[in-house]
């Protein structure tokens, strides 16, 4: 059976059940690239330029580490992801990214491409030349295309419904409910192991972790790329060290769209669809008063972040705004220092 790897990393925690679930219907065996590690990142970092960003240091890693486990690499170069923007483009570095693989590292598999501009194509036609390559019959790939696109459908449906039954409760109730945003999805990715139903799901020890607080007591909201936040290794865990540290996490990648929209109308433009998110994310966690502090989880060397970050602490400056804290994580980033810096955050929110 041929065997597709899938790296684990940048739109990994976006597309995977399309992927999965197109690649299952068609008949292929799907390997994917081990959860990220320190041998994953060294090799990522040592087959990269300096000045690119960790992500896409690591995905390198992830692509060497699926060499000798599959036939095919699925690799992406997403242009456009599907919204309704006529403007909307993702990262120049997103952009060149099968170029790099391609160019930049030697494989064995063949390359399979998922080339996405939704502004030109619908996602059918990045489907349909995967089936091509692999050599899929037409019917075969037309009824698992149908099949990947609904689960994808509810696998988005499913991220963000509890958002919105955040929004409704306070307005109808006047108060914050708690609802954990870590707590979805889980049941629509079939293998455990997957880093986001692992995101959602409460840490097993967290009773006997020598920081963990017996209670929580903290609404923390987290925003930034899901790729690096739903990454446990890359982000070092800043979710689960916020659980532990007694905060419920409402993390960014899970708002539904309309809510980001709304927010977004407030500000100029922003062209890049990923920071649209994240600027919208703030703007709705500093001004809703449903969390008690925001974290920005950001990369060094990420061009549109250091752009955002200057947009989020210019212009969303709300009366009584939550207390913000930025985090800049790179391959030196030391666990020791993430965990001080959360611990003194999680103090100084307490302390009011
Ligand atoms: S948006 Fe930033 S972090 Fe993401 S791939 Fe582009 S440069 Fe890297």
């Amino acid at each position: 059976m041929t065997r597709v790897g899938i790296p684990r990393a940048l739109s990994y925690y976006r597309y995977f059940p399309l992927w999965e679930t197109f690649l299952e219907e068609c008949g292929v065996e799907i390997v994917r690239s081990d959860p990220t590690n320190k041998l994953i990142l060294e090799k990522g970092v040592s087959h990269s330029v300096d000045d690119i960003c960790l992500p896409v240091k690591c995905y390198f890693g992830h692509v060497l580490d699926l060499n000798e486990k599959a036939d095919y690499i699925l690799v992406e170069r997403i242009l456009s992801p599907e919204r309704n923007l006529e403007n909307g483009f993702t990262c120049p570095k997103l952009m060149a990214l099968l170029d790099m693989v391609k160019h930049g590292l030697e494989i064995k598999p063949k390359i399979l491409e998922f080339c996405l501009d939704s502004r030109k194509h619908p996602l059918t036609r990045a489907i349909g030349r995967i089936a091509k390559s692999l050599g899929i019959p037409k019917r075969r790939a037309l009824n698992s295309m149908k099949a990947a696109i609904e689960r994808q459908k509810l696998y988005e449906s499913k991220l963000t419904r509890m958002d919105v039954s955040i929004e409704k409760r306070n307005c109808q109730s006047g108060k914050n409910e708690e609802i954990p945003l870590t707590a979805q999805a889980s049941d629509l990715f079939p293998r455990q192991e997957d880093a986001r139903s692992e995101m959602r799901k409460p840490c097993a020890k967290v009773t006997s972790h020598p920081y963990c607080q017996p209670k929580r007591d903290l609404k923390i909201a987290v925003v930034g790329h899901e790729y690096l936040i739903f990454d446990k290794f890359l982000s070092h865990d800043i979710c689960g060290k916020l659980e532990r540290l007694g905060a419920t996490v409402y993390t960014s990648s899970a708002l539904p769209e309309e809510i980001i929209e709304k927010e977004i109308m407030k500000y100029e433009d922003i062209s890049w669809v990923y920071e649209r998110d994240l600027v919208g994310a703030a703007s709705y966690f500093l001004s809703s008063g449903i969390v008690d502090g925001v974290i920005f989880v950001v990369c060094f060397a990420c061009g549109p972040d250091s752009i955002t970050m200057e947009i989020i602490n210019r212009e969303i400056c709300p009366k009584n705004r939550p207390p913000v804290m930025t985090i800049v994580i790179d391959e030196h980033t030391g666990d020791a220092g993430v965990l001080t810096r959360l611990e003194a955050f999680c103090d100084m929110v307490r302390r009011g």
